[in-house]
């Protein structure tokens, strides 16, 4: 079928879809051990897409012994690197091939614009796959330098069953960047995806399988997070425990880890990322549109939004002007409208809690300068309009606490130190941007950012070919990159003595 061009397309491709909706377990799709399941609805007009299985306790016990069984099997944890390389290859046509499908999951399940999903979520996730199948094979030990006696060898072996329970904003993209590196080391994986947007990794099960990758090998339990993940975290025969969401959870993880079998526990979690504008800035107007996309692409959802706008006070008025206008023209619209600039919340709840903080802030005495309300864009939908805060201060609580909405708090400041000073206040650490045209400025200002991201004249760069987490409460553990084999391996030292 040819890629679908107008909201009626989308729409035709909805109603043909056949969901898959029961847990995926040791190679076939079933219902959850008590029968139970959940509404899945979609944000963009409150209909219900399906029930989809409601995991527990006896499903993650049973998901696990598939991935242990498996494992010790060896059909895929002993797989010739090469071998392994080739099927994840094939997964990859696969998903190719059914791109438009799983995009289309992302924005009905989730809400985000389907051109976003197409060329970011899918051609993101595309190339995670892609490149780490490539890297798989192109990964060797090291001999240790020690005397002609003895020779010591260092070798990552893969760690077992790998729990992996990922958020709702980029379903897709944040299992694929467990997923990859997981099963190109050759471990056994049992997913969570989010209760709010289950739907696209449940079909990327069906690819998984037709791949050629062995049952039991991958597994997605779909349910809450105390039914479904708790038990997942605290399950005594899971070795590795990798996690993206919001820093509460990501904490209760690590305690999991602890209670149960001190399992490898990474977390990649939440963010109030500052983005810092001085005065001298190569391009103001480009600066003001990255501002503005930065905090509203993808409603805001987005764990390295640019939520907290520095800009130097000498600028600071004209500078917001632009960020507002750059801003009104992103409102939501029908998320299967082709050129939607923003689509609906993820759920209710969200909305809710958004809307939330926008009264706050203007209790707490920030000045509203655009949006603060609930958008109408779809009767029954989740829309809220593009929210400017000016003259923000940096005890305010819309700038100290993560809202994952599309709500911006500006705040002024006088000098470099003092930019940075209010940049780190905080207990994130996962991302920041600094616009100048005084070289030693924008180094020194990166260097002083404590993120794991920093991005100099732009906002949001990276690839598969650089790490990617958090300093502080923002997580431990790199995603992406060859920094992620690390999580799913052990090292090993071996040493054969060479004497007689
Ligand atoms: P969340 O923490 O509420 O949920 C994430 C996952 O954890 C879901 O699958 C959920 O069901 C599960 N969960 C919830 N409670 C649990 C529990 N007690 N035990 C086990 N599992 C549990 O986060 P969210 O609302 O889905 O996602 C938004 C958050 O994710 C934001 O904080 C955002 O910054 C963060 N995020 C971080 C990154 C990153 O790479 N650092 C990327 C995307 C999103």
């Amino acid at each position: 079928m040819s890629t679908p061009r107008t909201r009626a397309d989308w729409q035709a491709m909805a109603d043909g879809l056949s969901l898959r909706t029961q847990a995926f377990i040791d190679g076939r799709y079933v219902d959850a051990a008590d029968g139970r399941s959940f509404d899945c609805v979609s944000p963009i007009d409150g209909r219900v897409l399906g029930q989809v299985a409601r995991c527990g306790h006896a499903d993650i016990d049973r998901a696990v012994r598939a991935a242990r069984r498996s494992f010790e099997g060896g059909a895929w944890s002993q797989e010739r690197p090469a071998k392994r390389k080739k099927v994840l290859q094939k997964l990859v046509a696969l998903i190719e091939r059914h791109a438009d499908e799983l995009a289309l999951l992302e924005s009905l399940d989730m809400g985000k614009p389907i051109d976003d999903a197409v060329n970011v979520d899918l051609a993101a996730t595309i190339r995670c796959f892609a490149w780490t199948a490539e890297a798989l094979d192109k990964v060797y030990g090291e001999v240790a330098p020690t005397g002609n006696d003895e020779l010591g060898l260092v070798t990552r072996e893969p760690l077992g069953v790998v729990g992996a329970i990922v958020p709702w904003n980029f379903p897709l993209l944040m299992a694929a960047w467990k997923i990859a590196p997981a099963l190109a080391t050759g471990n056994s994986v049992v997913l969570k995806p989010s209760e709010k947007s289950p739907l696209s990794v449940l079909r990327l099960a069906e690819l998984v399988a037709e791949a050629g990758i062995p049952d039991g090998v991958f597994n997605v339990v779909p349910g809450y997070g105390q039914e479904a993940g708790e038990p997942l975290a605290l399950h005594m025969d899971v070795d590795g425990l990798v996690f993206t969401g919001s820093t509460a959870v990501g904490k209760r993880l690590l305690q999991c880890a602890g209670l149960s079998n001190m399992k490898r526990a990474y977390m990649e979690c939440g963010g109030k990322s500052p983005n810092v504008v001085f005065a001298d800035a190569p391009d103001l107007d480009k600066a003001a549109a990255a501002a503005a996309s930065g905090i509203f692409y993808n409603q805001g959802e987005v764990c390295t939004a640019a939520s907290r706008l520095l800009v130097e006070r000498s600028i600071k008025d004209a500078f917001v002007a632009r960020v507002i206008e750059a801003g009104r023209k992103m409102q939501p619209r029908h998320p299967l409208e082709p050129g939607a600039p923003m689509g609906a919340m993820v759920d209710e709840g969200q909305t809710r809690r958004v809307l939330d903080y926008i009264a706050k802030g203007q209790a707490e005495g920030a000045r509203l300068a655009l949006g603060g309300q609930r958008a109408t864009t779809v009767e029954g939908g989740c829309y809220v309009e593009p929210t400017v805060f000016d003259e923000v201060r940096p005890e305010h609580t819309i700038s100290r606490e993560e809202i994952f909405g599309p709500v911006l708090s500006v705040i002024p400041f006088d000098d470099e130190a003092q930019a940075l000073r209010i940049a780190n206040d905080t207990e994130y650490g996962l991302a920041a941007g600094v616009w100048t045209s005084n070289l030693s400025r924008a180094h020194r200002v990166a260097r002083g950012l404590r993120a794991g991201s920093v991005w100099v004249n732009y906002w949001d760069g990276g690839d598969m070919t650089a790490p990617f987490g958090g300093y502080k409460q923002s997580g431990n553990g790199r995603d992406k990159s060859l920094h992620a084999f690390d999580k799913y391996t052990e090292m090993k030292a071996t040493w054969i003595n060479l004497g007689d």
